[in-house]
């Protein structure tokens, strides 16, 4: 029996009467589905694309199935890999092979490795070789300022752009800091808020007096405690994650409706009216199709879209204009290419160029990273994804065709990498919306307010990265949380108005 009176079996039976709908089937949505239908509620998932997974789109090249978009996740907070573990795949989970990072397109040096004793690129020691070799003399001489002025010029500063710029100057930004935020997160180190990237960065700058000293220390910091966050991935690709859960949720009896677009979501009395764009027809276990409402009821609604549908059925629910998507547009070219070369890498993985030298942002060599697609792949062949477009300009290959775009992804992935790749055996062109991270300038604050007036509606739940922050880690974190608070009132409600 419950502190207020009810037994588990009053519980379970309210869970199950329960009717959730989540809209949205990307990895918020499964993750919310997941935590529903755990605990028996009776749950539907409506998803407008033809397949789940949203951003973890899954994708055939040369017979082999991978993800167009996420590769791997962060262990950050174990959320992902507590999913994993109840989606049944942990003895697949592999981490990366190859973590080391260079930078492509540094103005009159070409292609050098990343300095490795930095914090967001921001370097312990100006005078590294390493360093020296990006930012050159003059860069050094300015970046050695920081060591000299006092640290209080600055006070606490939010804005990572402006912060590293101040102590450091231009090169540093430019160089060092813009090809990881821009490659990584399609964000200028201006749209960085540092105090939520790192957050004990300006106290240990106010306390050492440096930046460099404060990286310094930091970097010590996280070494002491032995403070490590690899990142993991599946033997066998990403694919298997959503392949998993699907698996998991149909065995509770949820149903999944792919290829149904929501278009409005409307409270009336005490439920939800979800309606779906009309065209829509339920195929049933047999393969045969057949007219389904165009209206799903629900008490329970959790929205679980990319940004730009969520602030608009969101709108409708909440009574404001939520405004417009702060994504950045992405595009992501997959290429297996057969390597004359036995080391497609000889860089390293990850390249990112320095921001507005050319027309792709970063170039990775996954099968660098991950070595069962060597396997996979066969000998000879390479997998490499080239990424186009930030905040600071519109993907290159927006305007072209597919094989101008699948050429233009060769030639940049030949610059980034310094191989000869003449031979793409397959490639497959992705558009995506990317998520401003949680460390973007105001992300975390707007986010607090949408779910501060979600949280005023009852039975309504907001998951996906345009909240969370993008990253696996935390849009499962967040997904299991946010459901966790609107399972819970609905569960515990029955008691209060008892
Ligand atoms: C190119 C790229 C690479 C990435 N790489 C990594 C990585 O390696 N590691 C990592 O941790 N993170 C990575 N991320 C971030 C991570 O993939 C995302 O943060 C995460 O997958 C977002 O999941 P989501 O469920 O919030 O959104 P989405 O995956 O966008 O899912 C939203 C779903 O809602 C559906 N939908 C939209 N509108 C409607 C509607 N009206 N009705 C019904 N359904 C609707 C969409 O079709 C979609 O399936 C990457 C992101 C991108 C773009």
């Amino acid at each position: 029996m419950s502190a207020t009176g009810m037994t588990v079996d009053d519980l379970a039976a309210r869970a199950r009467e329960t009717r959730v709908v989540v809209v949205g089937g990307g990895l918020a949505g499964l993750a919310a589905a997941w935590q529903c239908a755990k605990v028996g509620m009776a749950v539907t998932v409506l998803e407008a694309a033809p397949e789940l997974g949203g951003t973890l789109r899954r994708v055939e090249l040369a017979g082999t199935t991978v993800s167009a978009g996420p590769w791997g996740w962060s262990s950050r907070g174990g959320a992902v890999d507590e999913l994993v573990d109840d989606a049944g795949l942990t003895d697949r989970v592999v981490e990366a092979a190859e973590t080391a990072t260079w930078i492509a397109r540094v103005p009159k040096v070409g292609a050098v490795p990343a300095p490795e004793t930095t914090i967001l690129g921001i370097p312990e020691n100006a005078w590294d070789e390493s360093v020296r070799a990006v930012i050159g003399w003059g860069g050094t001489w300015r970046a050695y300022l920081d060591r000299v002025r006092p640290p209080l010029t600055i006070g606490s500063e939010r804005n990572l752009g402006t912060l590293v710029r101040a102590r450091m100057g231009q090169d540093v930004v430019d160089r060092l800091v813009a090809p990881l935020s821009v490659g990584g997160f399609g964000l200028a180190p201006d749209e960085i808020d540092v105090g939520h990237a790192v957050p004990k960065l300006n106290a240990a700058l106010t306390r050492t007096g440096s930046l460099q000293a404060a990286v310094a220390e930091l970097r010590a910091e996280r070494a002491e405690q032995g403070e490590s966050t690899p990142l993991k991935s599946l033997d066998g690709g990403m694919p298997q994650l959503v392949d998993a859960l699907v698996a998991r949720l149909v065995e509770r009896d949820v149903q999944i409706e792919t290829g149904t677009r929501v278009e409005r979501i409307v409270r009336v009395g005490d439920v939800y009216e979800v309606a779906v764009d009309e065209d829509h027809v339920l195929v049933d276990d047999e393969g045969d199709e057949g007219e389904s409402s165009p209206t799903r009821v629900a008490d329970l609604v959790i929205v679980a879209t990319g940004e730009t549908d969520a602030r608009r059925l969101l709108g409708g629910l909440l009574g404001r204009d939520l405004g417009t998507s702060r994504s950045v547009a992405r595009e992501v070219v997959t290429l297996v290419v057969d390597t004359p070369d036995t080391d497609a890498a000889p860089r390293a993985a990850t390249v990112h160029a320095v921001p507005g030298t050319g027309a792709a942002d970063s170039v990775v060599v996954e099968s660098a990273r991950w070595p069962w697609l060597t396997g996979a792949l066969g000998a000879g062949r390479q997998l490499v994804t080239v990424a186009f477009g930030s905040s600071l300009q519109a993907p290159a290959t927006a305007a072209l065709g597919d094989a101008e775009t699948i050429e233009l992804a060769r030639t940049e992935a030949e610059a980034f990498l310094g191989v000869d790749l003449p031979t793409v055996a397959d490639a497959h062109r992705a558009r995506f919306e990317l998520a401003r991270p949680a460390s973007a300038l105001g992300q975390p604050e707007e986010a607090e307010e949408i779910r501060a007036r979600a949280a005023g509606v009852d039975g309504l739940g907001v998951v996906g990265a345009w909240v969370s922050g993008s990253g696996l880690a935390r849009v499962v974190a967040d997904a299991a949380d946010e459901t966790e608070r609107v399972r819970r009132a609905r569960l515990f409600a029955a008691e209060r108005g008892q």
